[in-house]
């Protein structure tokens, strides 16, 4: 199908980039992850990162911690992260076990270190417009917008989830951008008038089959976040066997939006390198 958006293919194209760029100007940009407890999802995506980092030519460190560490040691070691100059980037593996006050240890990170852009500062500069580091998923879904030639502004756009990982950050890339964003969440009464009206629907839930064709207008573009567990498989939160159908541009799951947020992490670390030379 030629309405597919391969996520993994521009990641790959922006990885050898980025590989390329760090090895001809011999750079040394550093990530350090924190990761508290043996989340088995965390071990998986650290990996994940891990793997890209070290292609790319990113120095990888990781912190792993028991799940009853004590706050203040926690925020002890972030300290030490962010006045160690040979660390660039910082980001704290989430969730973290529930005994820990995750926003408030966030926010511990230096926020020109911060390339999860989930800090108050990184997210107050995205609300009022200045450039910042922006959390990954958001991103790569703007990046894949862009090399798909999809242009967002004056467009309805519909975004069903409202996390500050995710659909939040989303709303305010998109509202830069020039687009007319509509934010559902698991309290819209009638979800499906809202999502009939988008030129660009984004699903970012964690619900399998959310998003059916019925809900979706023709020709629209469907940009599916989710990331769902079904019988040993994995699908998004769009049904899109059928919507696929429908739909101008989809993503699929796996290989659409996934591979993006990878290479948001990457970019970021190395734009925050990049900045501190410049300091
Ligand atoms: P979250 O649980 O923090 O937020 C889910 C959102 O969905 C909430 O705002 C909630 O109000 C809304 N919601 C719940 N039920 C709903 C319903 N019936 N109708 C409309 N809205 C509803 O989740 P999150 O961290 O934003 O992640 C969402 C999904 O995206 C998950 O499947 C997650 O695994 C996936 N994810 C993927 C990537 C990626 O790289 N592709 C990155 C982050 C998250």
């Amino acid at each position: 199908m030629n309405n597919i958006i391969d996520g993994k293919k521009v990641s790959e194209k922006e990885k050898e980039n980025l590989k390329q760029d760090i090895l001809e100007n011999n750079l040394s940009p550093s990530l350090a992850v924190i990761q508290v407890g043996d989340n088995k999802a965390s071990n998986v995506y650290v990996r994940n990162k891990k793997r890209a980092c070290e292609y790319v030519g990113i120095k990888f460190s990781e912190l792993k911690f028991p799940e009853n560490i004590e706050e203040y040691i926690l925020i002890d070691e972030i300290k030490k992260l962010n006045n160690n100059d040979d660390i660039d980037g910082i980001i704290v593996q989430l969730p973290l076990p529930s005994n820990l006050d995750a926003k408030k240890i966030v926010n511990y990170i230096d926020p020109l270190k911060d390339v999860d852009g989930l800090t108050y500062e990184n997210v107050g500069n995205l609300v009022v417009g200045n450039d910042c580091l922006v959390s990954c998923t958001p991103s790569g879904v703007m990046r894949l917008l862009e090399e798909y030639n999809v242009d967002v502004r004056g467009k309805n756009v519909c975004i069903v989830g409202r996390s500050a990982l995710v659909g939040i950050p989303l709303m305010h890339l998109m509202l830069n951008k020039d687009a007319t964003v509509t934010v559902c969440h698991s309290k819209t009464s009638d979800l499906k008038e809202h999502t009939l009206k988008a030129d660009i629907l984004v699903a970012a839930v964690g619900k399998p089959n959310l998003i059916t064709e019925d809900m979706v207008k023709d020709g629209a573009v469907v940009i599916d976040v989710g990331i769902n567990k079904v019988d040993d498989h994995l699908c998004g939160d769009v049904d899109f066997k059928n919507v696929s159908k429908k739909a101008g541009l989809i993503t699929p799951v796996p290989g659409g939006v996934g591979p993006m947020t990878v290479l948001g992490l990457l970019s970021n670390v190395v734009k925050t390198y990049k900045k501190k030379r410049k300091r």
